[in-house]
């Protein structure tokens, strides 16, 4: 890593020469480096918005799960067969499933190697449990906190190894030069957070072969999220680069708390709590629920199997099903304006035609696992207390008492599985460029839980393992760099300069404008989507940006991060909502865990009014048959391609011929080849 100084538009910016630049400190961004630097490309730098901050470092569950081939038990495995399961979620491509599978036990094994406590029998046996839609026991955790001990792991590597981090780092713009059809990343353009001055704005320009971005899941675009507050997400960058996505339309959503954002999976159902919901004041308490269920059995059940069916799909709506209770929750908070909460004090209650809770009411499913688990005890609480103590705790660290107060909940963005598309390499389109994790969208409609780690893990391994043979090669001179550079830099530093306005008054609009973005995406584009809704929110998203473009001022370059991230927001809201547009207008209806309305369909229950009437795709369906690719083209217009899903492969794998090729270095191919 070089270092120097440039002028541009008058302003003095340091310049940074490197191989590879790793964006963001999740566990993806991380294991990239490591990895990087294991096979021998050390010219590399980590540049993060803040070390603390993203979805792994930050976000956990019940028992956060990580999905791996399965290394132990009775039941036989494969990566053929992990990745016929990975592949079954839907709209996934089969040779990006197949070597996510293929490569799952070598990443899971890197991150063993590292010190993440994986737990095992006293044989060495990685033993695992089953998650959603996975057919083998190839879950495992390392607790509640799982990605959070991959990401303290893989940073005491980035420290061992002195990989240099440029926290406070926060990256506004990919650099991007155009050599006949093919546009490659050239760098990128960051504003260094504690050093923003008037003259530069505190930027720093990037000089780089190749970058690693690794900036998470979407988060900022939605106001119901349990995505931790510090993740916002940083797609812009790269629409605004051209780079293509898959899968937009693909994100789970679940019950979550709102005061600490945490889901609410597992044991934080299994043990029956209350639901109730009240006004916006506290006042006119109510059990809602009990007015759509007919007995206590089926809701108590319902309440139960919330825990194991915790994303929101639609598929288990019917018949009283789980997912019919996120339905009735966003029904109260955002069609009535009311607030649920969870009482883990007390049963639920019965009254009208429900009878009181009683445990012979529940399903023969729920109440064996109750009674095995030694928890037939009188409240949830004690319950909980029986089942998971540190599902408690873990409240109580963040000043909420499960045993004093009831726990606040909506409806919630949680992961995003589509994103940006990359190659067996994870390289996108755009060549040179690596999104890596949550940013990279390989999975489908349905995934199995757990897969979003393994995911992460594999594709910056492989990012890694193509840059090391392929892209190893030194930056460009600073003068060579800035021949092809400097028009788009200046721009950017241009756009920053015209935002400035001392006498901006209106302290409140960047605020203000997140939550507009935040409050469209998730009363038109999150779990409920009402095709009369999304159409005009399309408009109304874009015309935000050209506002935004245009008029968008702060008071102080110390507010330009903000701005610019707003910007980037915007501009992400604006090509997930053409997505789902595309998507209804070519008939999608529900699938994954959403919910299209549809006059045409059923209702959820009889109880239910007609604005709820929705359906399935139908089968055959179109939508379920192809990918939609949705990109910005040079000039800013929104591309929408439907590509066919690409099966799992056939390859030859007679050893002497992969010899061969692995000797002639032909494993290894891009994009152009
Ligand atoms: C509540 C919850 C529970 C989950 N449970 C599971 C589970 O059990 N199993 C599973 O597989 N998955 C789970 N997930 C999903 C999984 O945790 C995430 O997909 C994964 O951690 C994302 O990792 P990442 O490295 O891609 O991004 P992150 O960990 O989000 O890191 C992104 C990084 O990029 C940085 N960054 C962003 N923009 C910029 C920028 N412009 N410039 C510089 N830096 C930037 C951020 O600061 C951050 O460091 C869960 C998610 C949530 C929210």
């Amino acid at each position: 890593m070089k270092k120097s100084l440039t002028t541009i538009g008058g302003a003095r910016l340091p310049v940074i020469s490197l191989n590879t630049l790793v964006i963001g400190s999740g566990a993806a961004a991380l294991n990239a480096a490591v990895c990087l630097h294991e096979q021998g490309v050390e010219d590399i730098a980590i540049a993060t918005e803040d070390w603390e901050a993203g979805t792994s470092r930050n976000a956990g569950s019940d028992k956060q799960t990580y999905y791996k081939l399965s290394l132990a038990g009775e039941l036989p495995d494969s990566a053929l067969r992990m990745a016929v399961d990975l592949f079954a979620g839907g709209s996934m491509h089969g040779d990006i499933a197949y070597t996510e599978a293929q490569n799952s036990a070598r990443a899971f094994f890197h991150l063993v190697e590292l010190g993440v406590p994986f737990p095992h029998n006293r044989y060495g046996a990685y033993v695992g449990y089953k998650t959603d839609h996975d057919s083998r026991q190839r879950a495992t955790s390392a607790g509640p906190l799982t990605s959070r001990l991959m990401v303290e792991a893989l940073g005491r590597e980035v420290k061992k190894r002195g990989i240099p981090v440029l926290d406070r780092h926060m990256v506004i713009t990919l650099l991007t030069h155009a050599r006949k059809e093919a546009r490659k990343v050239i760098g990128a353009v960051a504003i260094d957070q504690k050093n923003i001055r008037e003259d530069g704005c505190g930027f720093v320009l990037f000089n780089a072969v190749n970058i690693v971005l690794g900036t998470g899941g979407p988060a900022g675009i939605y106001k119901a999220s349990v995505y931790p507050e510090s993740q916002l997400g940083s797609h812009g960058l790269a629409f605004a680069a051209g780079a293509v996505t898959q899968n937009l339309t693909e994100s789970q959503y679940g019950l979550a708390s709102l005061k600490f954002r945490w889901n609410l999976s597992g044991t934080y159902q299994q043990v029956i709590p209350r639901y109730i919901s009240t006004d916006a004041r506290g006042g006119d308490e109510r059990e809602f629920l009990n007015d759509y269920f007919p007995d206590m059995g089926r809701l108590a059940t319902a309440i139960f199997l919330k825990g194991y069916q915790w994303p929101f799909d639609p598929t288990k709506v019917e018949d009283y099903g789980s997912s019919l209770i996120d339905i009735l929750v966003y029904q109260e908070t955002v069609f009535r304006g009311r607030r649920v909460f969870l009482d883990f004090r007390r049963n639920p209650s019965g009254g009208g035609k429900l009878k009181e809770f009683d445990f012979r009411l529940l399903s023969p499913e729920a109440l064996t696992y109750l009674e095995r688990s030694g928890a037939l005890l009188p409240t949830p609480l004690e319950r909980l207390a029986k089942m998971n103590p540190p599902a408690i705790e873990v409240f109580k660290a963040h000043g909420i008492d499960l045993a004093g107060e009831p726990l606040e909940i909506g409806l919630c963005a949680q992961h995003n599985n589509g994103g940006f598309r990359g190659n067996l390499w994870w390289e996108s389109n755009i060549r040179h460029l690596f999104p890596v994790g949550e940013v990279n969208g390989t999975h489908g409609v349905r995934r199995p839980g757990g897969s979003a780690l393994n995911s992460g893990q594999v594709g910056s391994m492989r990012a890694a393992f193509y840059i090391a043979r392929r892209y190893g090669a030194k930056p460009p001179t600073v003068k060579a760099f800035l021949a092809q550079a400097q028009a788009e830099a200046g721009e950017t530093l241009d756009s920053a300069r015209k935002m400035l306005d001392a006498k901006c008054r209106d302290s409140d609009h960047i605020a203000r404008t997140r939550l507009e973005i935040q409050e469209r995406m998730s009363t038109c584009g999150a779990a409920i989507r009402d095709p009369e809704k999304v159409k005009p929110a399309v408009g109304e998203a874009w015309s935000l940006y050209s506002r935004l473009k245009s008029e968008l001022k702060v008071r102080s370059v110390k507010e330009l991060p903000a701005a610019f991230r707003n910007l980037d927001l915007c501009l992400t809201h604006a090509l997930y909502l053409e997505a789902i547009h595309e998507y209804l207008s070519r008939g999608g209806k529900s699938r994954g865990s959403y919910l299209v309305l549809d006059p045409a369909g059923t209702r959820p229950c009889p109880e239910l009014g007609e604005e709820w009437r929705f359906s399935l795709n139908p089968r055959p369906s179109f939508v379920d048959h192809k990918i939609l690719e949705v990109s910005l083209d040079s000039r800013g217009r929104v591309v929408k391609e439907w590509v066919d899903i690409r099966p799992i492969p056939q390859e030859d794998s007679w050893f002497e011929n992969v010899w061969e090729d692995f000797r002639e270095g032909r494993i290894i191919r891009g994009e152009e080849e």
